[in-house]
């Protein structure tokens, strides 16, 4: 295989992929490392974009450099990544993101802003609201910022809950805030037409990724990232010094302006090898499996006197905890089972809530006085 085949292979594996899916439509597929390095990539891309919108914007006087060829100087500062602009920048996720969206805005040095999620009727479960990503986009503009991305989550870390793009990434393209979406763990599941619906307003985001390394049967590492404009963002990432010209460069996909490394490993062919050895049934079956197997063990804990679910279960994971019992006696719980070495299970923490059971202890110990008054 030469490096045409190569790269026309390595694409048209992760097409492949994407042909599984509906709502993907045709965008620049890069199988990547990992879900974090997706995450940075989209900060990177969202963030030049951001600066050269407003350096555009600065009447000529204000402006201190163009967007023409670098000066002839042995000191440069590219212009779509001058730090002078990132301060006023901010980016935004739910407070249910991964970790690494907090690594992405901390390496890109822009502010971060956590948005409070709250329980959404559709799942049952910890996603961010379009009122709140307005209300955060108006008090931030108006106080001297520009919102340049949102990372939305489709099944978070801590309980696999899903952030309503088709209600917040209009919001984000009215307001050319890009869209990012991770879906590294659930992404896997959208192989299933029955999971799609998730994914609902997924052509209207700027880029996606999952981890076809977590649920897919695939060997680590292997995240694709889609890019709905990648010839665009390409200009962002773009160096080219005369030893990696070649004579395909017009017609062919070249990853390294898409990513930090040069060079890059040939993980579409993991892929590939999945596919042929099981096939896409057998995958279907397997995230399907994992399902019921949760299923039924979300039915135990439902029926138990022990134990509660704190979220409802969903694509095989289950979140639950021992009833009536504080975050705390729940981490010694958690603690115990996993150094009895038996089974492991991962602890995950929401906003402590120990004051609404203070509170419906208060209201259930007066209620119950007030009827033992009244003789009921
Ligand atoms: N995003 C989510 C929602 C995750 O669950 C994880 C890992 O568990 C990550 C990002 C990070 O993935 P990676 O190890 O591929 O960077």
């Amino acid at each position: 295989m030469d490096s045409e085949e190569f790269r026309e292979w390595g694409k048209k594996m992760v097409d492949f992929v994407a042909d599984m899916w509906d709502g993907i439509p045709q965008r620049t597929p890069l199988p990547d490392s990992s879900a974090s390095d997706a995450t940075l990539i989209a900060f990177y891309a969202a963030r030049a974009k951001a600066v050269e919108g407003i350096k555009t914007n600065l009447s000529s006087s204000e402006r201190k450099e163009d967007f023409e060829e670098a000066p002839e100087s042995d000191v440069y500062l590219h212009p779509f990544h001058d730090p002078a602009v990132f301060n006023q920048l901010v980016a935004y996720c739910s407070d249910q993101a991964h970790s690494s969206v907090e690594k992405a805005a901390m390496l890109a040095g822009v502010r971060l802003r956590k948005l409070r999620s709250g329980i959404d009727v559709a799942y049952g479960n910890y996603s961010v609201t379009a009122a709140t990503l307005e209300a955060a986009i108006k008090e931030d503009r108006d106080r001297g910022l520009t919102p340049f991305i949102f990372i939305a989550t489709i099944g978070t870390t801590n309980t696999c809950a899903v952030d309503p793009i088709a209600k917040l990434a209009p919001i984000c393209n009215r307001e050319k805030i890009w869209v990012h979406v991770d879906a590294a763990y659930a992404g896997s599941f959208l192989l299933c037409p029955e999971f799609r619906s998730m994914a609902a307003g997924m052509e209207l985001v700027d880029s996606f990724n999952y981890n076809a390394h977590k649920q897919m049967m695939i060997n680590f590492d292997c995240s694709p990232l889609w890019l709905k404009d990648g010839k665009s963002a390409v200009k962002y990432f773009n160096v080219d010094p005369v030893y990696l010209k070649h004579e395909h460069q017009a017609t062919t996909a070249d990853y390294r302006h898409l990513q930090v490394a040069l060079g890059r490993r040939f993980r579409s062919l993991k892929i590939w090898f999945v596919m042929r050895t099981l096939g896409i049934e057998n995958i279907q079956k397997m995230l399907r499996d994992s399902c019921h197997f949760a299923d039924v063990f979300a039915q135990l804990i439902k029926d138990s006197m022990l134990f509660e679910l704190f979220v409802p279960n969903y694509l095989g994971l289950v979140c639950f905890r021992l009833k009536k019992e504080t975050n705390e006696v729940n981490e010694e719980f958690c603690e115990a089972i996993n150094s009895d070495r038996r089974i492991h299970l991962v602890p995950s923490k929401q906003k402590s809530e120990d004051h609404v059971r203070y509170a419906y202890e208060v209201i259930t110990e007066i209620a119950q006085k007030l009827l033992d008054q009244k003789g009921h």
